[in-house]
């Protein structure tokens, strides 16, 4: 296993829509494990393919949060919302592609989703709470979307000039 890069907003990959994962292969059983200890590594909840610059519908998560309880961590490939609650949850959200930047975010409260596993095994489950935002919040990542989205555009431009900022800053550190 390695760590991979993560990529900050803005940049173009994190905007476009991932393809589906023809097949489960050890290709997309390796791009798991680095995705799982870089996110474990960050530390952070989730992380999406397109993060780590990968254009595929995968994501990883782990939401246990209880001190000492035992890790989930989870692999979803090609998931998919089937249900959303009429009830809605604001939670606030960060992002590893937004270092130090959180804000409230409204999203149903439950959802189901399907998947396919690292076995190529399909997967059905209803989500609550954390693990509700944490799902959508990377399946939007798929699709291109960023938290920030939801944001009114004064708010989002703030957010994305801080980030061009912090690039800059990093790049200089880098060289
Ligand atoms: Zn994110």
């Amino acid at each position: 296993m390695s760590l991979r890069p993560i990529l900050i907003h803005h940049y173009p990959r994190l905007k476009t829509v991932a393809d589906a994962v023809p097949e489960v292969d050890d290709t997309i059983r390796r791009l798991a494990d680095d995705m799982l200890e870089t996110m474990y590594d960050a530390p952070g909840i989730g992380l999406a393919a397109p993060q780590v610059g990968v254009g595929k519908r995968l994501l990883v998560m782990d939401c246990v949060k209880e001190e000492g309880a035992a890790p989930r961590p989870m692999v979803l490939i090609n998931p998919e919302i089937t249900w959303s609650s009429d009830d809605l949850n604001v939670y606030e959200e960060g992002c590893l592609s937004i270092p130090e930047q959180y804000a409230d975010v409204e999203r149903p409260a439950e959802v189901r989703v399907k998947w396919t596993d690292v076995d190529g095994k399909d997967h059905e489950e209803q989500f609550d709470g954390l693990w509700a935002t944490c799902v959508q919040h990377e399946i939007d990542h798929l699709d291109g979307k960023l938290f920030i989205d939801y944001l009114k555009p004064l708010k989002r431009q703030l957010i994305t000039r801080k980030m061009v900022k912090l690039k800059k800053e990093r790049a200089r550190e880098g060289a």
